[in-house]
Order: structure tokens, then sequence, then C-alpha cells
């Protein structure tokens, strides 16, 4: 790389943009990335009140998809900034199923993928390790059960009450795995 031309250029460094950076920038390539929004500092330009940051965060410019025959996409809430829809997403960590990739063969559904669970298995762990997903000691669905890197949120009385519910109409319920960390971490707060 010369000293003005980066190895690479990633416009958008949003959920994935911003973990490609990440990653070729410690493989020793130079990046540089571009975001139409903000670049916000966590410990102080976020309230934690959905009012507060209504229209600071929603990304609902128009969207354009491209090709002979364009989709209309509508405007979504994604978010708008550096980080990109993860700067206000819910924060599930969840996986894909096995059967999600093969719901041709399994419900005649769409296509199957050409790849498997079992091929993103390992990089579903990384992102588990690297964000210290909270989750529970045994998560009922799916291919993988846990544990997680950090426990389970505490639960508050409104969970409780949905447990209770459920438990009533014989349907089962668990807490589930989230990128909120629930304990600090070295270079994070909970
Ligand atoms: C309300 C909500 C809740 C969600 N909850 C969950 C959840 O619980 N768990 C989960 O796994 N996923 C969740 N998601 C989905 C998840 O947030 C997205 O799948 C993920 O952020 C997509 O990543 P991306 O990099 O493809 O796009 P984005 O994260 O949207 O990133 C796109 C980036 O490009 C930038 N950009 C756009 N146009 C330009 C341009 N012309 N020039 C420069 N930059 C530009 C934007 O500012 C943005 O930063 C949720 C999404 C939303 C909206």
């Amino acid at each position: 790389m010369s000293a003005n031309k980066p190895d690479i250029v990633i416009v958008g460094v949003g959920g994935a943009g911003a973990v490609l950076a990440a990653k070729l920038a410690r493989a020793g390539m130079s990046v540089i990335g571009f975001d139409a929004g903000p670049h916000r500092d966590s410990s102080k330009d976020f309230a934690s009140d959905e009012l507060s940051m209504f229209g600071e965060l929603f990304w609902l410019d128009e969207r354009i998809s491209a090709g002979r025959d364009p989709i209309e996409l509508g405007r979504p809430n994604s978010g708008r900034g550096v980080g990109g829809g993860t700067v206000h997403f819910v924060g599930y960590a969840l996986r894909f199923h096995e059967d999600d990739f093969r719901t041709k063969t399994v419900d005649d559904v769409g296509e199957d993928w050409p790849i498997s669970y079992w091929d993103i298995e390992p990089y579903y762990a990384e992102v588990e390790r690297f964000n210290q997903v909270s989750g529970p000691m045994f998560f009922p669905w799916g291919s993988y059960h846990g544990p997680y890197p950090k426990r389970s949120h505490f639960r508050a009385c409104m969970h409780e009450t949905f447990q209770l519910g459920c438990e009533r109409l014989g349907a089962r319920s668990t807490a589930g795995p989230m990128f909120i960390i629930s304990s600090p971490t070295r270079d994070r707060p909970a």
C-alpha cells in the first residue's frame, strides 16, 4: 500500500462492514470505512430512553434497489451511522437453524443454500465469544444449546409473568442469547 492509497475501502460500516474492516485491519491491511451517518460515542451519545432517541438513530430515507425489476423497499427503521442497524437493534444473538439452509428440500419454499449450517457454525461461535454473548445455560432450540460466554440477564417481573403464562399453556420458554452483556468485561460496561 502507498501512503495515500488504502488496500480496501468499505462504504457503509454497519453490522457487516465494521466487522469486515476490523478483520482486514487485524490481518495487516490498511482499511478506510465511510459511513453516511455520524460516529456516536456510546458513553455519551445514547440515552436509555426510546423517546429521546427516536429520530436520532432511525434511518428512514427512501431505499433504492437496482436491476431490471427493482423492488420497492419501503422505509425500514434501520440505523444510520457507524454501527448501522446495530446501534438500535434488539440485540438477540440467535443462530439460524439447520433447516433454514434447506427450505426447498424441507418445505418446498425458495431454494436451498449452497452452504450448510455447519459451514458457518465456527463463525457463530467466534462472534458469540468475541461479543461475550449473554445467554441461558441451556437453550432448547436449534443445534447449539449453550452455554454462552456470559450468564443470562436477570429477569424482570414482566418476564416472570410471560414465563408463567407459557407454563400454563404448556409452551416452552427461555431467556434468549443477547449481544447486550450481562456483566462488564475488560473493555465494555454491562
Ligand atoms: C429495529 C431492528 C431490530 C433488529 N434486531 C435484531 C436482533 O435482535 N438480532 C439480530 O441479529 N439482528 C437484528 N436486526 C438486524 C440487524 O441489525 C441487521 O441485520 C444488521 O445491522 C445488518 O447489517 P448490514 O451491515 O448489512 O447493514 P447496516 O447495519 O444497516 O449497515 C449499513 C450501513 O451503511 C451506511 N450507509 C448506507 N448508505 C450509505 C452511503 N450511500 N454511503 C455511506 N454509508 C452508507 C449506513 O449508515 C449503515 O451504517 C435488527 C434490525 C432492526 C432495524
